[in-house]
């Protein structure tokens, strides 16, 4: 069994609780962009689209790090940043194809989730049920897929101004 981190935009209500859970339990303060989860809010058609790491496979952000301070642990596929080594590039924050790092808005180090060590602490706090951490099997982890996907094609028209 596989555990999984469900983010659903269609339940999304906006209301940046994860955010906001994220920033405290990771930086002890309520901040919305300190948070290693980000809203993309388009309030005229009531959206939110969650952007955040999404422990891919192809993990281009390692790949673009030019003072290899990015690594990533196969079994979790969370991406973990060496602090020392980084040198606050951006470089992958670009490479990103889920716009899913964030710069610390003081250190300019990359803010990637890393699902709390197992026990994701903005899911717990997302009363719309949009984020659900919860154990199955390959048809979840399609289902995570299918509902990232969906996520992407909204980012794309939000940017484009074409979202409805
Ligand atoms: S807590 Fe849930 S509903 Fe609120 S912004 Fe985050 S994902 Fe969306």
């Amino acid at each position: 069994m596989t555990n999984v981190l469900l983010v659903d935009m269609e339940k999304c209500t906006s209301c940046k609780q994860c955010t906001l859970a994220c920033s405290l339990i990771k930086e002890e303060l309520f901040d919305p962009h300190r948070g290693r989860i980000k809203i993309l809010k388009k309030e005229d058609i009531a959206l939110g689209v969650q952007l955040l790491c999404e422990q891919c496979d192809a993990h281009p952000c390692i790949d673009a790090c030019p003072s290899g301070a990015l690594s990533r642990d196969e079994i979790t596929g969370v991406i973990s940043v060496n602090l020392d080594t980084c040198t606050e590039s951006g470089s992958c924050v670009e490479a990103c194809p889920y716009h899913g790092i964030i710069l610390h808005p003081v250190t300019n180090k990359p803010l990637i989730c890393d699902l709390c060590g197992g026990d994701p602490y903005c899911a717990k706090h997302c009363v719309s049920g949009a984020l659900v951490w919860t154990s199955g099997d390959d048809e979840l982890v399609k289902t995570k897929k299918k509902l990232r996907s969906a996520r992407m094609a909204m980012y794309r028209d939000v940017k484009k101004g074409v979202a409805k």
